[in-house]
């Protein structure tokens, strides 16, 4: 099973995405904020591939960067989510694999996640 952590705060593009790439050898565990994110790295370790929107409340996606780094957990690869005019910047600022700029259709989500992470490319 290929497990993608799906890190946004906006419900229904969770539901979107979720409905997009969720499939019988791909599982998406959602992820409100980086704190929520972060519980699900405690307790279920590290996922395949990391889908990570920039603006959200409580914990954003440049404080998680940052505490992945520091915990020695960046080499996952991961996908920055967020506003068309800002992805490309946010994605250098991390140093994220990928981008995928606000909004975006689904054909371009699959190429996206397909190209960050070869081996589900299958699949997705
Ligand atoms: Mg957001």
């Amino acid at each position: 099973m290929t497990t993608l952590l799906l890190v946004e705060d906006d419900e229904d593009l969770r539901d979107v995405v979720v409905r997009a790439l969720r499939n019988d050898t791909v599982q998406v565990i959602e992820a409100e904020d980086g704190v929520a994110a972060l519980e699900v790295i405690d307790s279920q370790g590290l996922p395949d591939l990391i889908l990570l929107d920039m603006n959200m409340p409580v914990m954003n996606g440049w404080e998680l960067a940052r505490v992945l780094r520091e915990r020695g957990l960046w080499h996952v690869p991961v996908i920055v989510i967020t506003a068309a005019h800002d992805a490309a910047r946010s994605a250098h600022d991390i140093g994220a694999t990928a981008y995928l700029g606000k909004p975006f259709d689904l054909a371009t989500l699959h190429s996206v996640v397909a190209s960050a992470l070869p081996k589900v490319s299958a699949h997705v």
